[in-house]
């Protein structure tokens, strides 16, 4: 506090001393009935005629004789004293938030495009970062209000020149973060389109971190539509990465939008299988929001005999998810009467996410504990310990003849849940 105040008077003296060293430079040198060369201030008093003895400038008028002399040195040496104010004034704020915290927030971000350290990346940060009530708390990110539009549109051009040679992935992926509120903010076409292309190449990075940041925050969510046919003509990239980032982002938009599925469906006869599982599991996040879809399903049903496990083993959630009622619970028991343990395992799985289900599904549950597959069996082990006390009791004569079960995750689910039904008695 003391500090502070030794400060300021001393930022207020030099200011005045400033404003009276600029005055006299200025006005100081009246002519005073003095008559003066304006060119070399030579006396003029005993002059013959206009012109001047010494330098041989001629005046035009007599006036120009009474001149106020301006001593431009002193004028500028009195910017010195300005200075040293200027600087001291500042000095209580560079103590408390540094030196960073006085430059301008333009020119940080015209520091950003020559410098990244990430001393200049944090005060970005500070200077973008907003806080925002929401009916869950408070948050903070960047806000619309922190900078001026064409300030937006500077970040975002600053950042884009940045972004390929970042190499820390936590910095890149801030930058992607940056990049969405830039392009939000900046409300400049042409900004966003150069974010767009510019996030979709990192669609291709070795990092999946990165990969899936660019996803995220590539999607516009002002223009769904946009987003949806961009991602979709990816979807045929050569490249594994950018195909599944690709169906990743279509994942990202399936709560808003339906239009997500017709392309993902496409993918489904896709000859690579880790590209149909993906594209699999991203129709089955939108037939949360979406049950109506009849060409997925008819295609869904077509990967019965899929050679990669994962789909078909996803296969029977996806359908699970797309029926209701009775349709459902015959989908979930003919998978578990399946020939194919993946989908006997997955039938299992799709039964026990549900928590109302029909008798002789609960049946069906406890019977594959003995089912001829280790996978199975193991699954059914996990999924039993989530059952009902009551459900077990309808059964518990099955139950007990499993307790001596030559398989070990089936005897240690078996006693685990007979003591919890001793327990709750
Ligand atoms: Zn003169």
């Amino acid at each position: 506090m003391t500090s502070e105040w030794l400060y300021w008077s001393g930022a207020f003296i030099s200011a005045a001393i400033s404003a009276c060293l600029l005055g006299l430079a200025l006005f100081a040198d009246r002519s005073r009935g003095r008559m003066r060369c304006r060119k070399c201030w030579f006396s003029m008093k005993n002059a013959s005629s206009f012109r001047c003895p010494e330098c041989g400038h001629t005046a035009k008028h007599i006036r120009q004789f009474h001149k106020t002399r301006r001593h431009w040195g002193w004028a500028l040496a009195s910017f010195l004293p300005l200075l040293l104010g200027a600087f001291l004034a500042v000095q209580p704020k560079v103590h408390a938030d540094g030196w960073m915290s006085i430059v301008p927030t333009t020119v940080v971000i015209i520091m950003l495009r020559i410098d990244d350290r990430e001393q200049v990346i944090d005060e970005i940060k500070i200077r973008i970062t907003g806080v925002v009530e929401h009916q869950y708390g408070s948050f903070s990110y960047p806000t619309e209000d922190r900078l001026w539009r064409w300030q937006w549109r500077m970040l975002g051009r600053s950042v884009l020149k940045r972004l390929q040679d970042q190499h820390d992935p936590s910095t890149r992926r801030r930058f992607h973060f940056w990049l969405a509120f830039c392009s939000d903010y900046g409300e400049s076409q042409r900004l966003r389109s150069d974010i767009t292309e510019k996030l979709s190449l990192e669609f291709a990075h070795e990092n999946k971190d990165i990969r899936t940041s660019a996803t995220i925050y590539w999607i516009d969510y002002d223009d769904l539509d946009a987003s949806i046919a961009r991602a979709a003509e990816l979807l045929d990239h050569e490249t594994a990465h950018v195909r599944i980032a690709a169906i990743q982002s279509l994942a990202m938009m399936a709560s808003d939008s339906e239009q997500v599925v017709a392309p993902l469906v496409e993918l489904l006869t896709h000859k690579d299988p880790k590209t149909r599982f993906r594209a699999l599991e991203a129709i089955a996040i939108a037939a949360r929001f979406h049950q109506h879809m009849p060409d997925a399903y008819d295609a869904i049903m077509n990967l019965e005999y899929d050679e990669h496990d994962d789909v078909r083993h996803l296969r029977v959630e996806a359908l699970a998810r797309l029926r209701s009622g009775d349709t459902l619970w015959e989908g979930i028991e003919s998978a578990l009467h399946s020939p194919d343990p993946v989908i006997r395992a997955a039938g299992l799985r799709s039964a026990i996410v549900r928590s109302v289900r029909p008798p002789e599904i609960n049946f069906l549950m406890i019977e594959a504990l003995d089912d001829e597959d280790d996978s199975v069996r193991l699954t059914a082990s996990q999924a039993i310990r989530q059952v009902g006390g009551n459900i077990l009791i309808d059964h518990i004569e099955v139950l007990r003849s499993y307790r001596d079960h030559p398989d070990e995750n089936v005897r240690d689910a078996v006693r685990f849940i007979l003591g919890r039904l001793i327990l709750d008695e």
